[in-house]
């Protein structure tokens, strides 16, 4: 019911001014954000590499309501991909876009600059050996985004994408794109859906992230498997014994500043893990999707409110 709220809050400019306002929530946004501007991102990500995670890492920004902002987006990408160049990780640090950020939202010609902003990161990203990953927003977006992708991938083949295991739709879609060389993310899902498209009952969540989860490992591509939740880890390692899948035939992803213990285990224990690293200042609608995953985080954000 509050995390319902929360995600509601998270699209109402109101909400948005409040929140933003208030000065201490800085603090509680450190936890998950991984600073405001690149230099602060690359420190992040050389203190993971360094203690041997992988990094997928997003500029913060969604639903861009106009084309230059939607440039400036992509232009931050190239940005962050030349800084990169420098550490030299190749694909232990991958980008993950969010095409509204890039476009997508613009209207008719929406998917046009959504896909042209796409390839430019996509051509920056080849250029460091790295990969990109699209993000999947709201329902009314997959197709656009799974159309994107489709174009995206004549030319960058490795481009990947996040399928959300609460729509109704998605078991079909990872059959679809679990054909070799393709790389999905399978997520839960974070955004408020109607039970018209989506389950809203969290253990139906679970079953239906274990149905595509079989789908993706029993499949040829590469499954990314995006979750915190212990038992669907432990489900996953079944399947790869199962599904004859070596520990480079998948990976782990997780948030960053969520179950850092776990990620340092699932490391140490020889997978690729794979953290989200998100950075920028446009941090809101990210913050609230995390507020609303659980009720501790917000116990968490009152207690800084209050200055403990
Ligand atoms: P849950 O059942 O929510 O959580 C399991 C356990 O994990 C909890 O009991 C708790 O211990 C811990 N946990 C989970 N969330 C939090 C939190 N916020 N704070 C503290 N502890 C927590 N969603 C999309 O819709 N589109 C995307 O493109 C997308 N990309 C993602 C990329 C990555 C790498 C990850 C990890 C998630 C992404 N998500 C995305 C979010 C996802 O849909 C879920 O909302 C989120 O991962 C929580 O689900 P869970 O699988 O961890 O399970």
């Amino acid at each position: 019911m509050l995390g319902s709220l929360l995600l509601a809050g998270s699209r109402m400019p109101l909400v948005r001014r409040a929140v933003s306002g208030v000065p201490l929530t800085r603090k509680v946004v450190d936890r998950f954000v991984a600073g405001e501007d690149v230099r602060q991102a690359v420190k992040a990500i050389r203190r993971l590499t360094d203690a041997d995670l992988a990094v997928t890492i997003d500029h913060l920004g969604e639903e861009t309501r106009d084309a230059d902002a939607a440039a400036a987006t992509a232009n931050a990408y190239v940005v962050l991909l030349d800084a990169l160049r420098e550490l030299g990780l190749g694909s232990r640090a991958e980008v993950s876009v969010k095409l509204s950020a890039v476009g997508q939202a613009l209207g008719a010609d929406g998917d046009k600059i959504a896909l042209e902003n796409a390839r430019r990161i996509c051509e920056a990203a080849a250029g460091v050996e790295s990969n990109v990953t699209f993000d999947m927003e709201d329902h009314t977006t997959v197709d656009s985004t799974l159309a994107i992708l489709r174009a995206v991938r004549e030319d960058f083949p490795a481009t990947g994408v996040a399928l959300q295991a609460y729509l109704f739709r998605t078991e079909e879609d990872c059959r679809d794109l679990s054909h070799e060389g393709s790389r999905v993310r399978l997520v839960k899902g974070a955004y408020a859906e109607p039970a018209s498209v989506a389950h809203q009952d969290k253990g139906e969540v679970d079953k239906a992230y274990v149905r595509c989860l079989r789908i993706l490992m029993a499949g040829q591509g590469y499954p990314m498997v995006a979750t915190h939740d212990d038992r669907l880890i432990s489900i996953t390692e079944t399947l790869a014994d199962r599904f004859g899948r070596s520990r480079g035939g998948y990976e782990y992803q997780m948030l960053y500043g969520i179950r850092t213990d776990k990620q340092q285990a699932l490391a140490g224990a020889g997978h690729t893990m794979r953290v989200y690293v998100p950075y920028g200042d446009d941090w809101y609608g990210y913050f609230m999707r995390r507020l609303a995953e659980r009720p501790a985080n917000i116990a968490f954000f009152l207690r800084a409110l209050g200055g403990k």
